[in-house]
């Protein structure tokens, strides 16, 4: 999608340092970190929210999940624990319209989020 950050950061237009990328996904750090570790994983279509999947983005949506506890692991927040969110819409939180999954890690999480 032309205007989309997230897509031009998965096309190279603005610069990112991609930390995974596949066939179906792409992550990058978060420029705002709200953990020692933020990173954001996309999938590689441009799907605005995840009121926005359907039955056939199944496997896609959680191959996000499997990716994020990949790159967990690599970060060696597997026994600590970590925090996967997506924020959908506006009153959700959502700012970047392109789905992101938000890995955080290195600290303790609150619940509710807030
Ligand atoms: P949302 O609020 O949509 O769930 O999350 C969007 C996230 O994208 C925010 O945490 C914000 O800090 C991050 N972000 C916004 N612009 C950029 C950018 O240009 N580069 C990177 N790496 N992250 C960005
Ligand atoms: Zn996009």
């Amino acid at each position: 999608m032309a205007d989309c950050l997230f897509c031009k950061i998965r096309d190279g237009q603005i610069p990112a340092k991609l930390v995974y990328e596949d066939d179906r996904a792409f992550a990058f750090p978060d420029i705002q970190p709200q953990a020692p570790t933020h990173i954001l994983i996309c999938p590689r279509p441009h799907i605005a929210t995840l009121n926005d999947l359907t039955d056939a983005d199944a496997a896609l949506a959680g191959h996000l999940f499997v990716v994020a506890a990949k790159l967990a692991k690599n970060a060696g927040l597997t026994e600590a624990g970590w925090r996967a969110a997506v924020n959908v819409g506006k009153g959700g939180g959502q700012h970047v319209f392109h789905i992101h999954l938000h890995l955080l890690g290195g600290r303790s999480f609150g619940w509710p989020p807030g």
